[in-house]
């Protein structure tokens, strides 16, 4: 259900801090350790799954709870008006650096599609 090393599934775990946003059964959000914006908000699911690759037609249902994660993230952190961006960046050439599923909520200012 989780790995040993993975960064996200030990802050998951409470053995490394993360400031946390919103939190329910299945998903977890808190606040990105490098902001590249007002609001950086990472939303994971608490099982590992290394990247969006690893998703099966079993894990519709986490999909949607994941959503429904970044409504909740985008309601608390007030961006839910103003708009923002989710980003799941995926391998290599999508500059991938933590191996466990994650969604980039990412607002509080105007985005040019470059960032
Ligand atoms: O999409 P990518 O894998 O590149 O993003 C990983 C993100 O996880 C980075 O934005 C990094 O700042 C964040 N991070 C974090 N807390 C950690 C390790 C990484 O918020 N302990």
């Amino acid at each position: 259900m989780h790995e040993e090393n993975c960064v996200f599934c030990k802050i998951i775990r409470g053995e490394l801090p993360s400031k946390k946003v919103y939190e329910d059964d299945e998903t977890l959000a808190f606040h990105d350790i490098n902001p590249i914006a007002p609001v950086h908000v990472l939303v994971v699911p608490k099982r590992h799954i290394s990247s969006v690759m690893a998703l099966t037609d079993d894990d519709a249902a986490l999909i949607g709870r994941i959503h429904r994660t970044i409504r909740e993230v985008a309601t608390v952190t007030g961006v839910a008006e103003t708009g923002f961006r989710v980003i799941t960046n995926t391998g290599p050439h999508g500059q991938q650096t933590v191996f466990h599923l994650h969604y980039h909520v990412i607002g509080g200012r105007q985005l040019s599609w470059t960032m």
